[in-house]
């Protein structure tokens, strides 16, 4: 996982299956959220589970299965005026079925819109409340005359089943590291499209290598999704030992890290050192019980240590929930960097150990080795040879390479690659720990 050489065209791969997954209509169940696997399942062997309605998961219980084909408001000629075709964001998100012609006023209390951003369409959703509704530009509402409409959801709501897709890159140890994404939000790019495809060309990506932990892709709808999946799998669900919901990580913004609910789990430590390598000025914040599926990943009875990563934090950023948030507010460039940012992490859980230096008593003589740079002026081989310094003089058995990286503020890789250059020089030698099991401490 130390490549990421090979990244180049990453950015472009997960913007291209973004793009094809913006169309789409998704809500929390219903066909918009099976195509979207199936289209995910062309990149990694996907598991896809159906839920049925009506199915107790813990405090709450599988939703009926919400499918759309068609909404629109028409006028008095028959024009459309609103048109769900146009934008899947034009229907309140899960409406109940109608087909009633009403005037304008009495039509208004049905449709949402941004007066302060009156060129966009917002997203709303109903989940847990029969209504109907369209939402619209403020714009748009405002240049209608008044006179009769006909708003028409031909959507049904029936007993049916929750869909998520699962795959398991088994590595050499059963502990896992679980990588989440909520698949419910319809024609939003970065959230969450970005997540989605992200995560899917990273499990792609994965699956050629041989890992130490074994790593789960999860794309579920948020909140009942997860809840869901934690209820069929309470037993296993000891054995995640990192996590990261991924969301909202195709712009330019943050980069951000929320922390687990522990607070200082390695997932906290390796993602805070990642992202403070990665960017002059990360947001890296303390957990708090609302956001993403990290809350319930991170309710009391299960307290994993998951934490939620994005680019621009949620709501912080105008495009956030509505129509501006579309494929011109997402770059490969960014993708590819959040790309950068979770490998980085992942290499970290994979390789951090301890070694110990085996020539302890004073500096062992690197020039005589020829590992000590001596070229004077050369900023890059005073760098490394300050690596060297740093990770014989605490290679003392007592710190892991994270340690040193923190200790020293310099980047995991370049410690990890000192340390084996090291070791090839017979200066120092792994612990023989399993270091995973010093991580679960
Ligand atoms: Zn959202």
């Amino acid at each position: 996982m130390a490549d990421t050489g090979s990244q180049a065209g990453i950015g472009g791969e997960i913007y291209a299956l973004a793009a094809e997954l913006y169309p789409i209509c998704r809500s929390i169940t219903g066909d918009g959220v099976r195509r979207t696997l199936g289209i995910l399942g062309r990149h990694l062997d996907l598991t896809v589970h159906e839920v049925p309605s009506g199915t107790p998961v813990f405090d709450w219980t599988v939703p009926r299965e919400w499918n759309i084909r068609d909404a629109y408001i028409a006028n008095a000629a028959g024009e459309r005026v609103v048109d769900f075709r146009a934008h899947s964001l034009h229907v309140l998100n899960y409406s109940v079925p109608v087909r009633r012609t009403m005037p304008l006023a009495e039509l208004k209390a049905h449709i949402h819109t941004l007066p302060d951003q009156p060129e966009l369409i917002p997203y709303r959703t109903s989940y847990y409340a029969e209504r109907w509704g369209f939402c619209m530009s403020h714009n748009a509402l405002a240049a209608l005359p008044d006179g009769m409409y006909e708003a028409v959801i031909d959507a049904a709501l029936t007993d049916g089943h929750l869909s998520y897709g699962e795959y398991l890159h088994r590595g050499e140890r059963e502990d896992e590291f679980l990588l989440s994404a909520h698949i419910c939000h319809p024609s939003l790019a970065n959230d969450n499209c970005s997540g989605l495809a992200l995560l899917a060309l990273l499990a792609k990506h994965l699956a050629g290598r041989k890992t130490r932990l074994s790593y789960r892709f999860l794309f579920a709808p948020g909140t009942i999704g997860a809840i869901t999946w934690l209820a069929r799998n309470e037993a296993q669900a000891h054995r995640i030992k990192h996590g990261l919901t991924v969301s909202c990580v195709g712009d330019g913004g943050g980069p951000t890290y929320k922390k687990s609910r522990r607070g200082n789990a390695m997932i906290d430590r390796a993602m805070s050192h990642v992202l403070r390598h990665a960017a002059p000025a990360p947001d890296i914040i303390d957990f708090f019980p609302y956001g993403y599926d990290e809350r319930q990943y991170c309710s009391p009875g299960f307290n994993l240590p998951v934490g939620m990563f994005q680019r621009s934090q949620f709501g912080t950023f105008p495009e956030y929930h509505t129509s501006a948030d579309n494929l011109d507010f997402i770059r490969p460039e960014h993708l590819a960097a959040s790309f950068a940012m979770i490998t980085a992490a992942i290499d970290i859980v994979e390789h951090d150990g301890r070694y110990l230096n085996l020539s302890p008593k004073c500096e062992p003589q690197l020039g005589r080795r020829g590992l000590y740079g001596a070229i004077g002026g050369d900023k890059d081989a005073a760098a490394k040879n300050m690596a060297m310094l740093w990770v014989l003089n605490l290679s003392d058995g007592e710190h892991s390479l994270l340690d040193i990286a923190e200790r020293a503020g310099l980047p995991f890789a370049v410690v990890l690659a000192t340390a084996r250059l090291l070791e090839e020089h017979g200066l120092l030698a792994p612990l023989r720990e399993d270091p995973l099991e010093r991580l679960e401490l």
